[in-house]
């Protein structure tokens, strides 16, 4: 397992963002936070905000350390570490596009909708748990994100190594976590 983590880090710092591939950056960032959750033992999935073009925010899963807490998906702590700083009115995240490493679940996806981003956009799909696919069929979808909900929370335009990279950042923890919650049945 050390040398896989060490292999990741590698390819990380390895990584050149294309020019012609408009969310590298943002992606890479959001690997760059994946791979500090897998550090501290919590799922690998990082997430980035970003306003005209600027990355304002950032962080990473963090629900099993320091503590379980079950609410903080990587997208839950942008969102909220945002709305905590900014104190803004409900149009402060107009505009802004949140990139994930992983595509969101439900729960970010509801909480993504209500918060009012302009877009969510991720690295690496998530078959078990994603949500891309039936965003348009949530209650508040075209309220917030309009008509095409599901065009506006879309798979990142990114390099095919970045979108491996956010995947295998996974590899080596998630079946042990995922396995950590469903002992609790
Ligand atoms: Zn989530």
């Amino acid at each position: 397992m050390g040398s896989s983590i060490n292999d990741l880090e590698k390819r990380i710092a390895a990584f050149i963002p294309d020019p012609k591939q408009e969310h590298d950056p943002f992606i890479l960032a959001c690997a760059k936070e994946a791979f500090a959750a897998l550090r501290e033992g919590n799922f690998p999935v990082g997430s980035v905000l970003v306003r005209d073009g600027q990355v304002i925010e950032s962080g990473h899963n963090r629900v099993f350390t320091p503590y379980f807490r079950s609410d903080l998906h990587a997208e839950m702590s942008v969102i909220t570490a945002a709305e905590d700083r900014l104190r803004g009115d409900p149009t402060v995240h107009s505009g802004s596009v949140l990139y994930s490493s992983l595509e969101p679940c439900l729960m970010c996806a509801l909480r993504l909708l209500n918060s009012g981003v302009g877009a969510v956009f991720y690295g690496a799909p998530d078959p078990k748990g994603g949500s891309a696919a039936v965003v348009d069929q949530l209650p508040v979808a075209r309220e917030h994100m309009g008509q095409e909900a599901r065009a506006r929370f879309a798979p990142a335009s990114c390099s095919d190594e970045l979108k491996k990279l956010c995947a295998d950042l996974l590899s080596p923890v998630a079946d042990k976590l995922c396995a950590l919650l469903e002992q609790r049945n």
